[in-house]
């Protein structure tokens, strides 16, 4: 009756919670290594409510500290602000561009990567212009390789990075260079186009970079440049002499036959993209190489590729600073100053920075020493928590409950070519209005370090059918961050892509091997039937837990399902180690066989992002 209504619990006075934040009314824009003044300034209040509100996070700061992108961010929104990032290098542009006069604008030379399959010619092509176009200008014409070089023809420049191979290539995008102007695709022509090629067309057009073809050998009995167009043109580099696009020269890199047409024709494809530069303002560029050189200390190759680096200039690259000590050109040369398109060897680094980063002269050295100071910290924070930001099946699914329209890029390796292409077309069409889908990429074999590269630089996922990735592609894809998901019936692919896209996918798991047992012998268990005779040969075999075991013949799966006993010599025990004999029943399962491999693993659950 009555009672029961008094004991419902009173309204209690809530708890003090924080208030909540404010709705976000506007968008700032912040520079990287901002000071808790510079933040108070751009969200227009007074510094000591930025400093009360970091004090509310356990944060005791001073007015002239720097913040990190992170803390600044959540000061601004509690603040009602958005924020949109600039690096320091950004930053630099966007100051300097209002001092700077667009008549001083010039044209620069243009930059060319030499991409294709191996054994195509890439070295020889490289080396051959080197030698009849470099060297050929100067007296003693020792040519030192920097990791690029500039070339000549009819008094304009070409500068060449000297370093073939994709990886390379994808390194530097991943890093956020982007130095290449225009990708020569050199093409055996007694091969053909072959997977490399492939895989070159795939990355220069998510590079979005210009493709000239060089198809080399023609000086060959067996040549066939007409079947090189034939194949090229079904990849949609169809040749101008048909009417379509793309450039193609035929060359021969040993013969040195017809290399300067290639020259030539690089300055005609590259002179539509209106390369310029401004020699006037404060050098920018991208580490090509960088080594540590007895003597002389941390050394880069810098592409420089706007303004004008000279001797004494203070800059900051990557996670370091510098003052450049010396510059020397690819002849060997000392420099006073390196003009927009230079390659150069730069001296007086204080440490060794990564392919791909960015150089930035600045005024202000102090400055520039507390932003490679704050990137130093943050480098050792990614390093502990390195995703977050590439997509994930996960992630396409949580941004499209906010209403977010996607573009997913997948990458397909298969075990064989004809699942790749089922694949590459049932995926296709999953697309809809709120999900694009994009086979950026198909490939037969294990997934490579490549893959894992192409897929973190155009925030793809990749889409392994059949195939596992290789020991360095699975680091590679742990450190970037991306996805890649395991399957081996086509259904499950696109049920699992439809699920994520209706918002259906359950969270992820992943699996953790924990040992892996061979079988030595097999032997007749009363009741059980067959029990396997062991040696543990990877970590430890368990039946703790939830650890489940699967037994593999062949490379193929036989059988998963949970251990029944594990023995050594007549004890039960829960674990055995490395290196150590056991007696191993199945539940329910005993079709075993000598040289049949135990694996136990667990199945953990990874929060989704
Ligand atoms: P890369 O792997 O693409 O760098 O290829 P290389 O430049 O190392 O060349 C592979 C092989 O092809 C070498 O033995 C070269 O001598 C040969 N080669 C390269 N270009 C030509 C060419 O134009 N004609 C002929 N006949 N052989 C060539």
């Amino acid at each position: 009756g009555g009672r029961r209504a008094d004991r419902r619990p009173r309204q209690q006075a809530a708890p003090r919670a924080p208030a909540p934040p404010p709705p976000i009314t506007r968008t700032i824009t912040l520079a990287e290594g901002m000071t808790v003044k510079d933040l108070a300034e751009k969200i227009e209040v007074k510094a000591k409510e930025v400093l009360k509100k970091l004090m509310e996070k356990r944060m005791v700061l001073t007015i002239n500290t720097t913040l990190d992108t992170e803390t600044a961010t959540m000061i601004a929104r509690e603040f009602g602000a958005d924020v949109k990032m600039r690096t320091f290098e950004e930053e630099m542009v966007v100051l300097e561009s209002e001092v700077i006069d667009p008549g001083d604008l010039v044209p620069r030379a243009p930059v060319v990567t030499v991409l294709g399959h191996v054994d195509h010619g890439k070295t020889t092509l490289l080396d051959a212009i080197r030698e009849t176009r470099v060297a050929e200008q100067e007296a003693g014409g020792i040519t030192q390789h920097i990791g690029a070089y500039a070339a000549e023809i009819d008094g304009r420049r070409i500068v060449f990075l000297d370093t073939p191979g994709h990886e390379a290539f994808t390194m530097m995008r991943a890093r956020g260079a982007s130095v290449t102007d225009v990708v020569v695709l050199v093409v055996a022509a007694d091969d053909g186009v072959m997977p490399q090629t492939q895989e070159a067309i795939d990355h220069a057009r998510v590079a979005d970079v210009p493709i000239l073809v060089a198809i080399n050998k023609i000086d060959k009995s067996d040549a066939n440049p007409e079947r090189v167009k034939q194949e090229l043109a079904e990849r949609e580099l169809t040749p101008e002499d048909w009417g379509g696009q793309t450039v193609m020269v035929p060359v021969s890199a040993k013969k040195r036959d017809n290399l300067d047409t290639l020259l030539e024709m690089i300055l005609l494809v590259t002179e539509l993209g209106e390369h310029k530069a401004n020699p006037k303002r404060m050098a920018t560029g991208a580490v090509l190489e960088a080594k540590v050189d007895r003597g002389r200390g941390p050394v880069a190759t810098i592409l420089v590729q706007d303004g004008t680096l000279h001797v004494g200039d203070n800059f900051i690259v990557g996670t370091h600073v510098g003052r450049v000590r010396a510059l020397i050109d690819d002849r060997g040369q000392p420099l006073k100053e390196a003009e927009p398109s230079s390659p150069v060897e730069v001296l007086g680094l204080t440490g060794l920075p990564q392919p791909g980063d960015a150089l930035q002269v600045v005024a202000d050295a102090a400055k520039a020493r507390q932003i490679a100071l704050l990137r130093q910290n943050q480098a050792k924070e990614k390093a502990l928590v390195s995703r977050g930001t590439r997509v994930t099946l996960e992630s396409l699914q949580q941004q499209l409950a906010e209403g977010e329209a996607k573009e997913l890029p997948i990458i397909i390796k298969a075990d064989v070519q004809g699942s790749a292409e089922v694949l590459a077309e049932s995926l296709a069409k999953l697309g809809d209005e709120r999900v694009k889908i994009r086979i950026i990429h198909t490939g037969v074999g294990a997934i490579s370090e490549w893959d894992v590269l192409l897929a973190s630089t155009s925030n793809a996922i990749i889409i392994g059918f059949n195939v596992r990735p290789d020991r360095n592609a699975a680091g590679v894809a742990e450190r970037e961050g991306v996805d890649i998901r395991k399957h081996s019936v086509i259904y499950n692919v696109t049920d699992e892509l439809k699920k994520a896209m209706t918002g259906l996918l359950e969270p992820t798991t992943r699996e953790r091997q924990l040992g892996l047992a061979e079988v030595r012998e097999v032997f007749k268990v009363p009741k059980i039937g067959l029990a396997a005779g062991c040696i543990v040969t990877d970590g430890s075999i368990t039946r703790a837990g939830d650890a489940q075991a699967r037994l593999v013949r062949d490379g193929v799966i036989v059988h998963e399902g949970r251990i029944g006993s594990l023995r050594r010599f007549k004890d039960d025990v829960n674990e055995v180690k490395t290196g150590i004999e056991c007696g191993i029943t199945f539940e329910r399962f005993s079709d075993i066989k000598t040289g049949d491999v135990i694996e136990a693993f667990t199945v953990e659950k990874v929060a989704t992002v």
